[in-house]
């Protein structure tokens, strides 16, 4: 997969990602091993893909780190998805509706290889994608599985999370695993406030778009929020759920 050239003034942050990646892969797999060392087990394998459903929040470093990585076909594909976040966005009457048709009407994010179920950006793709474990069977984290239970069954099964000392107790993801990737959020959070004097985070799909529109990063660089939030509604992809610009 080859690099596109970014921006100078960028690559110190794309430097400090993949550093930031490069530790979560290490650490992450000395945990693993030790959970498994004392009869744990992390249940995502390979070709297994039903977390690539749901909404997911990065920060405008990572989605520039994932743009950089893109071919032109894979980038066509996250506007087309992006558009669809926005449509979302706009019409969702709550955080509830806007998740579920996420997952059911949006559906799978287009750097799926929905035939083989491996991430077609598999270098390139975000924190989020990186720090999530489950510690039950992939059909729990299928769209629908949660949402179809009966009382008892939600109530069993969350009373076994809740005994599981792998979970925070609320989900059946591998709660230190997601704890170990705040470093990359820590690390993004950083060099945005160094190099831009600005912090934007939200969707995936959207802020890896922005990011490859050059009006949007050049009021970005200039730490010019007003300028780069114009630029992002000239666009359609501005909305306050979505994107979040804040300054230093
Ligand atoms: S989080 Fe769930 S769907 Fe995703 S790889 Fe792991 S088990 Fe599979
Ligand atoms: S970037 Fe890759 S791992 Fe993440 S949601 Fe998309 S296809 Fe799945």
């Amino acid at each position: 997969m080859s690099l596109r050239p970014s921006k100078n003034v960028d690559q110190p942050m794309i430097s400090s990602l993949t550093r930031a990646y490069e530790r979560y892969t290490k650490q992450s797999g000395h945990w693993i091993e030790r959970f498994v060392q004392q009869g744990g087990r992390v249940h995502c394998q390979a070709g297994c893909a039903n977390c690539c459903s749901f909404p997911i929040r990065v920060s405008l470093a990572e989605a520039l780190f994932t743009a950089s990585h893109l071919t032109d076909t894979q980038l066509q594909a996250m506007n087309v998805h992006a558009a669809r976040v926005m449509q979302n966005a706009r019409t969702a009457t709550s955080w509830d509706l806007y998740f579920q048709r996420h997952r059911t009407d949006i559906g799978f994010c287009p750097l799926l290889d929905q035939t083989t179920g491996s991430c077609t950006a598999y270098q390139a793709r975000p924190g989020r994608c990186r720090d999530t474990y489950s510690a039950y069977d992939a059909h729990y984290c299928k769209v629908g599985t949660l949402e179809q239970m009966n009382r008892q069954e939600s109530q069993a099964f969350q009373r076994e999370i809740k005994t599981n000392p792998a979970t925070d107790g609320t989900s059946h993801y591998i709660a230190p695993l997601e704890d170990m990737g705040e470093d990359i959020w820590q690390v993004a959070s950083q060099s945005m406030q160094e190099t831009w004097g600005l912090e934007i985070w939200g969707d995936f799909w959207v802020l890896t778009s922005l990011s490859t529109n050059e009006i949007f990063m050049n009021a970005v660089r200039a730490g010019n929020a007003k300028q780069a939030i114009k630029q992002a509604k000239k666009l359609g992809l501005w909305h306050i759920e979505i994107v979040q610009i804040g300054t230093a």
